[in-house]
């Protein structure tokens, strides 16, 4: 792009924080890769898990045999800055803050050894429907995201998800496991046999639809599941 364009575009179209909505000078938002201001940025709530064994997100896989490593890159509660941003990226068509807070979140976590040894990424898949109409799954981008910086590919046929569930965030207590029995299906185990696995989500708050894929993928004989999150609820 010619300084001229450049100069045009950022008059037409100046760069606005996905997360505030302040139009921005800040360079880094001049990035097509940036989003998100520094001053949002610095308002997350890091949780620092990738280096603390027995986190609260582990906590939740703990009874799973085949579960390894669980981390959220930050937390998440009502109307703070982190659920602004994954609302946004879920419900307002801007998927592009998962890749952003993917990249962050990697970058962050190759200081430890929990992306070590990982063959693969699988996005937590959406239904087909569901897909349609919202026209993109939020979690691919997480998985972009974080595919990029550690370079391990990303796999999205070897699971399903066969039943059209109502969504969790409108669920409550005993309902939520209830939701989301039996909605995913494996394809090929078989290719899966013994691959380390990570899977990917936007938001962990129980964990139950997370444990419902992992279930599914107990036909992924001698496999070890991690679980990677942008956030987990409060
Ligand atoms: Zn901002």
């Amino acid at each position: 792009m010619s300084i001229i364009s450049r100069y045009v575009s950022s008059v037409l179209f100046p760069a606005c924080c996905a997360g505030c909505g302040k139009v921005t000078e800040s360079a880094r938002l001049q990035d097509k890769n940036a989003h998100i201001c520094d001053e949002c940025l610095g308002r997350l709530e890091l949780t620092e898990q990738f280096e603390l064994r027995d986190n609260v997100t582990e906590d939740l896989f703990a009874g799973n045999e085949q579960f390894e490593r669980g981390a959220a890159y930050c937390f998440y509660d009502k109307q703070d800055i982190a659920s602004e941003l994954i609302q946004s990226a879920k419900y307002r068509r801007q998927p592009e803050i998962n890749y952003e807070l993917a990249r962050r979140a990697a970058m962050d976590g190759l200081q430890s050894d929990f992306f070590e040894g990982i063959d693969v990424i699988i996005p937590i898949p959406l239904h087909k429907r569901r897909y349609r109409e919202r026209g993109y799954n939020q979690s691919d981008y997480i998985a972009l995201g974080l595919s990029e910086v550690l370079h391990i590919p990303i796999d999205t046929s070897h699971i399903e998800r066969v039943r059209n569930n109502k969504q969790q965030a409108l669920t409550q207590g005993k309902e939520r496991e209830k939701n989301v029995e039996g909605i995913f299906r494996v394809n090929h185990p078989e290719e899966m046999y013994r691959k380390r696995i990570l899977i990917v989500d936007d938001v962990i708050t129980t964990g139950s639809t997370i444990r419902s894929c992992m279930e599914a993928m107990s036909a992924f004989r001698g496999a070890g599941i991690s679980v990677f999150a942008l956030a987990k609820a409060r």
